[in-house]
């Protein structure tokens, strides 16, 4: 194991031999400990996909190949989002008693507007189906703020790329900033919210963001949105406000019908891991990757995104595509 194998693991945990996102994870997701009742998974609930792969050893992993400048560039962004994701998950010490479940009008503008002025791409609410919490697992409450920040498009034009990595990890960072400072706004007036883990997380957010409406998802299993394409990530803060305004309408779902001809994520995989059709899962959830081959590629090429950078939704935007795309008289009909 070299000097920087050993600094990631520092920060990330692992085993002797290499570094683990996996093992990050897992010590947040033990803060769940802390509470008496959580809001349980359903019964056909599939496990968080794992990050690591098992067979490949530090030396097969792009990270053991970083440059000196590369780390120079990744250790200004991975130290904050490590510090971050701490932060949030101290937030699970089950000490905070809520004093209210039922939120204003204005509290949600005033939410809102600190959401977008600290770089929130959209924001939304959610009721969180049990069949999206993740196997074994838990949330302390079943209501859910969703809300998304935009990566800059142009870091990926070269993906797989250490531009574009790093462009994933400051998109992490953004999130584990802004769920913090939400979450504590929200505590300062009385309600319960704890932010999701930026990376990885308990439960779906993709299938969430498509539940609250805002995007839908597409062949290569991530969120599209009208303003991001597939450029974002996304991030929940679990509350205990009930009154929140639910969107119960998507008009985006017509996007998978763009796919189904479309389809260019799945000849671009490098290595064929994006299924012809999604699938759907046991859970109710839909599938679109064979997660295996991604992860494995994924962990050796600074954690690809070719499919991220080449869909027409990200290249082209939304709105060109659904023009172009109601102006076809052989596409299939579809709904809006
Ligand atoms: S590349 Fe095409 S098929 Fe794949 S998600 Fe984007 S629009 Fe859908
Ligand atoms: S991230 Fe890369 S390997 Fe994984 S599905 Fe997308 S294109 Fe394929």
């Amino acid at each position: 194991m070299n000097q920087f194998s050993k600094v990631l693991k520092t920060i990330m945990g692992g085993s002797n031999t290499k570094p683990s996102l996996d093992s990050m994870l897992a010590s947040f997701d033990r803060e769940l400990d802390n509470f008496q009742t959580l809001v349980k998974p359903d019964s056909r609930s599939r496990p968080r996909t794992a990050f690591d792969s098992p067979h490949l050893t530090f030396d097969d992993m792009y990270m053991s190949k970083l440059t000196l400048r590369q780390i120079l560039s990744f250790l200004p962004v991975m130290l904050p989002l490590r510090m971050r994701m701490i932060q949030s998950a101290r937030m699970y010490d089950g000490k905070f008693q809520p004093e209210h479940s039922s939120a204003s009008p204005e509290f949600l503008t005033a939410l809102e507007k600190m959401a977008f002025s600290a770089g929130v791409a959209d924001i939304r609410y959610v009721r969180v189906p049990r069949n999206t919490i993740f196997a074994h697992k838990g949330i302390p409450y079943e209501y859910a703020v969703i809300f998304t920040v935009e990566m800059d498009k142009n870091r990926f034009s070269k993906a797989p790329s250490f531009d574009a990595f790093l462009e994933v990890a400051r998109g992490y960072g953004n999130l584990a900033r802004i769920g913090n400072k939400l979450a504590r706004f929200m505590r300062h007036n009385g309600f319960a919210a704890y932010p999701g883990t930026a990376l990885g997380g308990i439960t779906d957010y993709s299938q969430l963001g498509e539940i609250a409406g805002l995007g839908a998802i597409g062949y290569h299993g991530l969120l599209i949105t009208p303003n991001q394409g597939a450029h974002l990530r996304i991030n929940t803060i679990y509350t205990n406000i009930t009154n929140l305004p639910i969107q119960t309408e998507n008009k985006h779902i017509w996007v998978r019908e763009f796919c189904s001809m479309c389809k260019k994520c799945i000849r671009g995989c490098p290595v064929q891991a994006i299924f012809e059709q999604p699938r759907v899962n046991e859970d109710g959830g839909i599938q679109c990757i064979e997660h295996g081959a991604c992860r494995d590629y994924f962990n050796q090429n600074y954690g690809c995104a070719v499919c991220l950078a080449n869909c027409p939704f990200s290249e082209m935007g939304y709105e060109k595509v659904k023009v172009r795309f109601k102006g076809n008289p052989k596409a299939p009909q579809f709904h809006i």
